[in-house]
């Protein structure tokens, strides 16, 4: 039995398997979803498939015709979506516990894929679609940008930002928060000092959770959409962006995998980025 939940806890689920497909899709709709450089699904039989906690907790957001994302609430993780039509269930592997008997398979939607995001690995790409799903993607408008500044969005469009300037720095986390928070492989976070940061709407859609036992780590989210956005402390003096909810292409790269000792299990580390099993020195 493979278990999963959201990184608040109030929504938990679990699957018998067998896990019959792994895909990670790169379409602007699972990066804003998830907030993440791309999303990794496996599929299941719908019938081995269960919600054991927080189903009354879901926020829906139709996404597109055949596509109603499931995200907590609560905390606004990626929690599955079930196909009924399909008898499937489809669950986000990053927050995922137990040997799943999968690993990615493919790579879809490479057309549409983040700019600042280079696949590593051999697997099959797949422009939109494999094939063998016969079905045809949705085109989504992209925005012209602007000379020194960053633009993001949820996936709803009803929350926008901009930030101007260099970053600060740009970096992939491995760590168990951030897989349940992103319900991805990992997270990619691109950090500005909060003065860079402005909103451009919707600031009165965000939701913030912050785990009690954390001193900063909180995550925030579109409360109509469950879309990733960042997360402005200005304690810490900082705005936090969760890039896959970036609709321009930033002027840095991701420099570093951090926290690799807790990466999960499917997941192979194939570029050369420099990595660091806990936190970097500087941090
Ligand atoms: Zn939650
Ligand atoms: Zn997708
Ligand atoms: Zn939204």
């Amino acid at each position: 039995m493979v278990q999963g939940s959201c990184f608040c806890g109030a929504v938990r689920y679990q699957a018998a398997g067998p896990f019959d497909s792994m895909m990670s899709c790169h379409c602007s709709m699972c990066r804003k979803h998830h907030g993440a450089a791309f999303a990794t699904y496996v599929s299941t039989p719908l019938e081995g498939f269960r919600w054991v906690a927080g189903q009354n907790t879901l926020l829906r957001y139709q996404s597109s015709p055949q596509g109603m994302r499931n995200s907590c609430s609560v905390c606004g993780s990626t929690v599955p979506m079930t196909l009924d039509a399909q008898a499937l269930a489809l669950l986000p592997a990053g927050p995922l516990e137990g040997e799943l008997g999968i690993r990615p398979q493919a790579h879809m939607f490479v057309g549409s894929k983040a700019p600042w995001y280079t696949i590593s690995d051999g697997l099959p790409q797949h422009e939109e679609y494999p094939p063998e799903f016969g079905m045809k993607g949705l085109a989504r408008p992209t925005l012209k940008p602007r000379p020194g500044v960053t633009e993001g969005s949820c996936l709803c469009g009803a929350v926008a930002y901009e930030a101007s300037g260099e970053p600060l720095s740009m970096q992939n986390c491995h760590c168990l928060r951030c897989r349940r928070a992103r319900a991805a492989a990992y997270g990619t976070n691109l950090f500005y000092k909060d003065t860079q940061f402005l909103w451009k709407r919707g600031v009165e859609r965000v939701g913030q959770y912050k785990l009690p036992e954390a001193r900063f780590y909180t995550t925030a989210f579109c409360r109509q959409c469950g879309g990733g956005v960042p997360r402005v402390s200005s304690d810490r003096g900082m705005a936090v962006i969760p890039a896959g909810s970036l609709d321009t292409d930033p002027p840095l790269r991701p420099q570093r995998h951090i926290f690799t000792n807790y990466k999960a299990a499917w997941f192979e580390l194939t570029d050369s980025l420099p990595r660091f099993a806990e936190a970097p020195p500087s941090a």
